[in-house]
């Protein structure tokens, strides 16, 4: 017997639930037409398959689609730049569908340079509704729930592809946007008492200190049952996640996926086991280790930098792009029941530091000072002399004491923190504390926290 739609667990259960083999056997099938399809539709693509010798025909094993050359966002610049020359318009070389087909375009969440656009057609859009469909139906939300999206709007590819894959799902969404300001959001807020948020956890921790004085009321009796945290990596660490969970008595969802293929969402468990990647039948997920970019081998555990390949998709279908972000996957089975690998975001690649020939990522540092909540907010910078990666020891950073840490306490909460850092991290951090609300929240074009601060030269 059918199951009603209140019964459904997942959105979409016979792509959701399907077993690994038949999975890969849909990958490939849809990767062989893929690869044809942009071959035919795209000069970009034309000249690439020529340079490699190979033809979308040659493509006989998963090895061979692997000696495609990378796709990186210089390139794509590059592409972009040259088919407005040529062209007069951004898509000539690289979009594969007609322009008259093409409904929407997006951009990435990169804060430097050119934007990156992602073109849509009507099929792609589909396909991303029914993405954003899959991540909330598992975590419980059902018609007649009010999402407030308080994420950026503005070309961003978490901004409206979600506002509209939330109503593609029959709920109400409530677009508010981050740009509008903090005052904006409360307002909407308490005039539409939504029972889902969708925003920065750094935004979470804004709204839970401040509630009380701007509000009038603590943020956990605002009737908010679901956090969903994007854009930042807070999400997926246990100290932000455990006080979004207490602070809005609300449960904690980390997701990733906005305006292309790749997709994910953590479990509702407390424990944090990472994202499960929701949209293997129209993604293909490589890692590759950022010196060499030979490919990294998909176990358990394994770290590299995330490559994705577009498949039954229409527009602007990426072939082995790099988008930046490292990734470590998880391959054994998650006890939440759900199928298929998770995820973690570690952080950009092009965000990483090198101290003293440690690779670290301002993430993990954020990880490390969020530990010692409520001794400190959370909030923090990382001070830089010269631009990354090289950083000249000692790695100094500020970090915000909490608003009942004692005087007599703040000498030993430093090295308590630097000691912790040390050993977790093998970097010594010079560490400087300064009062709660003394670090101003700085935020990029997606309300992104900036964590790193170029300082000034006195000379
Ligand atoms: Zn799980």
């Amino acid at each position: 017997m059918n199951k009603t739609w209140k019964e459904r667990k997942l959105w979409n259960e016979k792509m959701e639930v399907m077993s690994e083999e038949e999975m890969r056997a849909l990958q490939w099938r849809r990767l062989k037409k893929q690869l044809k399809y942009n071959y035919q539709n795209s000069i970009y693509y034309q000249k690439k398959f020529k340079e490699t010798g190979l033809m979308p025909q040659d493509i006989r094993s998963f090895e061979d689609f692997q000696k495609i050359p990378l796709m990186t966002k210089e390139e794509h610049r590059r592409v972009q730049q040259e088919s407005l020359e040529r062209f007069g318009h951004p898509y000539g070389l690289i979009t594969c569908a007609p322009i008259e087909k093409i409904i929407r375009i997006s951009s990435t969440s990169g804060t430097t340079g050119v934007p990156t656009l992602y073109t849509l057609t009507q099929h792609d859009v589909d396909v991303l509704n029914e993405m954003h469909c899959r991540k909330y139906w598992r975590a419980g939300l059902r018609p007649g729930h009010i999402v407030l999206q308080a994420l950026s709007l503005s070309m961003f590819t978490g901004g409206l592809p979600l506002s509209d894959g939330i109503q593609a799902m029959g709920l109400c969404c409530v677009p508010v946007g981050v740009e509008g300001g903090t005052k904006r959001i409360i307002d909407f807020f308490l005039l539409t008492k939504p029972h889902v948020i969708i925003a920065t956890p750094s935004f979470g921790e804004y709204l839970i200190e401040k509630a009380p004085s701007l509000i009038g009321k603590e943020a956990k009796d605002l009737g908010i049952r679901w956090f969903f945290c994007a854009a930042e990596p807070g999400g997926g660490i246990p100290a932000v996640r455990k006080r979004l969970r207490e602070g809005f008595h609300a449960r904690v969802f980390d997701h990733t996926g906005g305006g292309h293929a790749f997709h994910g969402i953590c479990c509702g468990e407390e424990e944090y086991r990472g994202m499960h990647f929701i949209s293997p039948d129209h993604c293909i997920l490589e890692l590759i280790d950022p010196e060499t970019q030979k490919p990294v081998e998909m176990i358990d555990r394994a770290i590299g930098e995330m490559v994705f390949t577009f498949i039954d998709w229409e527009g602007g279908p990426f072939l082995r792009y790099v988008l930046g972000d490292m990734l470590q996957v998880f391959t054994k089975p998650c006890e939440c029941g759900f199928p298929g690998i998770r995820f973690k975001i570690l952080g950009r690649g092009d965000d990483m530091l090198i101290v003293k020939g440690v690779n670290l990522y301002p993430n993990a540092i954020k990880e490390a000072v969020s530990h010692f909540q409520p001794k400190t907010t959370g909030a923090l910078k990382i001070l830089l002399d010269q631009p990354p990666p090289l950083v000249k020891p000692p790695l100094k950073m500020r970090v915000e004491y909490g608003s009942s840490l004692k005087q007599e306490e703040r000498e030993p909460l430093k090295e308590e923190i630097r000691k912790y850092i040390k050993d977790i991290l093998r970097v010594n951090p010079e560490i400087e504390l300064v009062p709660p609300d003394s670090i101003p929240i700085q935020t990029g074009a997606t309300g992104k926290v900036k964590l790193i601060e170029m300082m000034k030269k006195d000379r």
